[in-house]
């Protein structure tokens, strides 16, 4: 399978995350599982308003393996932990927006009436121990803030996805005004 349109939408959210401004340039990474054992993830360090449907990266869900010659993003990792530990989730986003960074910094969780996203703890960004570190937390939520770097959500589908990074960072700017 090539999934061509599912390439697509991994590249539309990213260029959504720069509009909505959760993401500066090239970071953040946007994820879609697309059968059981496998997710589309975004090319790393790539201008999602230049990205090209074959720069997105299949990777399987058990091993992180990907096609020879491709450069998924460098947090497939944790995109793969969550992936693993969360069999309803579907889609991944990952930002750098600025209020959920505040919290980031502060080590601080967010939270409302409505929603608990807890602070994983600090780890190398990219790294293995990173990825263990949100996959815990993201057992028993759908979201979480990445110690010193920034926030994490997963949902069934991009959209949700999209809307609960959206809703994150309206709450975290609420919270510090
Ligand atoms: P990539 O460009 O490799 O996806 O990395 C961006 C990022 O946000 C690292 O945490
Ligand atoms: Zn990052």
């Amino acid at each position: 399978m090539n999934y061509a349109d599912e390439r697509v939408d991994v590249i539309r959210y990213g260029q959504l995350l720069v509009e909505h401004r959760l993401i500066q340039a090239t970071w953040g990474n946007v994820s879609l599982r697309v059968d059981e054992g496998h997710f589309l993830i975004s090319p790393s360090g790539v201008d999602y308003f230049r990205a090209k449907p074959e720069e997105v990266v299949l990777v399987s869900v058990a091993d992180g393996s990907y096609e020879k010659g491709l450069h998924p993003s460098s947090e497939r990792r944790m995109h793969q932990a969550i992936y693993q530990n969360r069999p309803d989730i579907w889609a991944v986003i990952h930002t750098h927006s600025a209020s959920c960074a505040v919290f980031a910094a502060c080590h601080a969780d967010l939270r409302s009436d409505e929603l608990f996203y807890p602070c994983a703890p600090y780890a190398v960004s990219g790294s293995a121990t990173l990825a263990r570190n949100v996959g815990n937390v993201m057992r028993a939520h759908d979201g979480c803030i990445m110690a010193n770097h920034g926030f994490v959500t997963g949902a069934e589908t991009l959209a949700q996805a999209l809307a609960q990074a959206l809703a994150a960072e309206y709450l975290a700017e609420e919270l510090l005004t």
